[in-house]
């Protein structure tokens, strides 16, 4: 059976029907966005540090096969076990015997996309193996039975009364308070214990070193460390993109991070794992999962320059105001819309379309990712190998032909402003136009600027040729 498109518009018109939490999204983005905007605007030499950043990821992934072999050289001499996932199932199995081996039964994980990526809590817990998200947001989102949301905040869609609502359920609270603070005490409370117990840690990973054999987890919990140091088993879930060359080069990311993402200056925790504590056991799986096809693509190899920062998120007025479960992934926004087609066309081939092309993902992107312009490549794409809706399809084909006949576009513009004038409103604004369920049409002109041109430029142009005659 073929698998059907997200209905990210559908999902999308579903949440946006909630003013509260609609409201509430669009601002607590913005905000994050602004106090990004703020911190760039501190630092004289932003644009410097974009610039390197994307030269050291462009480097980096020209010669990443050299790059991973020199880690996994000095992670083993460091003592760390270093796997190779070709994909998730491989990850996922990788994980399934080192908990075998140590005759282990829960995990204590920080957040860490690339594991929701490979589904790693579906496969693990029907195998007797609890997974639990130490991370307020992921675990919020874990008991809610949800995907992350964002690649940053992954609950930030709920509001404080959903959260309590959710711990009211699996943690016995009262329902009706929402006090943030005592919802933190709840979770620390539940987590706590869970913690002490977990017999296997598991991380993901900001950054993989390849000159020292380490990697690092950027966090503003401190959730990771709780999660890497109390069990005697460290797992860390690494996607091959990670990696920089040298441990000069984090300088550059770590400047970068926090200040795109949240608008703060550094995450509160930035720590280097270089090996097992004593008496421990690391792990390092490296996981491929479509990257190195990724990086063959001439045109969206360079999305694997993402160190998902989530900038892009926060300030796409189309995510802002859709939410982060309307694209069906475990990567939303416009980051997501680029990757996702690559792990399946079809099933994502909506979300390129979920823009509006107006450029400020890229402008945003640490890395310097030409975001848009990936969209609009997808967008080919997809409509060449005919992965969108026929009545798109057909409007567009529609819209091609006009634009191609001046004369013709210029006739319907003018039928349109007479129609816009005189037409009952009914006529427009029923179940037919989704576009004008929140929206209002503009105002039609009284004169366009093609008839205004046509009366003083090219008049004043033909005057003056013939005085100059
Ligand atoms: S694409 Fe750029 S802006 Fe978006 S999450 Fe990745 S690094 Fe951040």
């Amino acid at each position: 059976m073929r698998v059907k498109p997200v209905p990210h518009a559908k999902n999308a018109a579903k949440f946006l029907e909630d003013d509260a939490h609609r409201l509430f999204h669009d601002e607590r983005l913005w905000d994050m966005r602004q106090k990004r905007d703020q911190q760039m605007h501190e630092l004289p030499e932003w644009e410097e540090l974009r610039t390197e950043a994307s030269r050291i990821k462009e480097h980096t992934l020209a010669n990443l096969p050299d790059y991973l072999e020199q880690f996994e050289r000095n992670a083993l001499k460091n003592g760390i076990h270093v796997h190779w996932a070709r994909d998730g199932a491989e990850h996922n199995r990788i994980v399934a015997e080192i908990m075998k081996k140590h005759d282990a039964h829960s995990i204590i994980k920080s957040k860490s996309m690339i594991t929701d990526e490979c589904e790693m809590r579906e496969h693990l817990e029907p195998q007797g193996i609890t997974v639990t998200e130490t991370d307020l947001g992921e675990r919020i989102q874990q008991l809610d039975q949800q995907l992350p949301s964002h690649v940053v905040v992954p609950a930030v869609q709920k509001l404080t009364s959903d959260v309590a609502k959710i711990f009211a359920k699996n943690y016995g609270t009262d329902p009706d308070v929402n006090d943030p603070h005592v919802l933190a005490e709840a979770q620390r409370e539940a987590a706590r214990p869970v913690l002490l117990s977990g017999e296997v840690g598991m991380t993901g990973g900001n950054f993989i070193v390849a000159e020292t054999g380490s990697f690092v987890v950027c966090t503003n919990e401190g959730n990771a460390d709780l999660s890497a140091n109390l069990p005697n088993v460290h797992i860390a879930t690494l996607g091959i993109e990670r990696l920089v060359p040298r441990m000069a080069d984090l300088g550059v990311f770590i400047r970068l991070l926090s200040r795109s993402a949240l608008g703060s200056p550094i995450t509160q925790y930035t720590t280097h794992f270089r090996g097992p504590k004593k008496g421990g056991e690391m792990h390092v799986i490296l996981v491929d999962n479509g990257r190195s096809e990724r990086v063959a693509l001439p045109d969206f190899w360079s999305s694997l320059k993402c160190i998902r920062c989530g900038a892009c998120m926060n300030t796409c007025p189309v995510y802002r105001r859709s939410g982060g479960q309307s694209y069906g992934s475990v990567y939303s926004g416009p980051i997501g819309a680029i990757i996702d087609p690559t792990f399946n066309e079809r099933k994502f081939s909506t979300l390129p379309f979920a823009s509006t092309m107006n450029g400020s993902c890229t402008n945003v992107c640490p890395v310097k990712i030409d975001i848009h312009e990936q969209l609009y490549k997808w967008r080919r794409i997809l409509a060449e190998r005919h992965e969108i809706p026929f009545v798109k399809r057909e409007i567009m084909k529609m819209a091609g032909r006009l634009l191609a006949q001046p004369k013709l576009y210029r006739l319907s513009i003018e039928g349109t402003e007479v129609a816009l004038k005189t037409m009952p409103r009914f006529v427009l604004y029923n179940y037919l136009n989704p576009w004008g369920k929140h929206r209002e049409l503009p105002h039609p002109v009284k004169e366009t600027f093609n008839s205004w041109y046509r009366k003083n430029r090219l008049k004043n142009e033909t005057n003056k040729q013939k005085t100059d005659a």
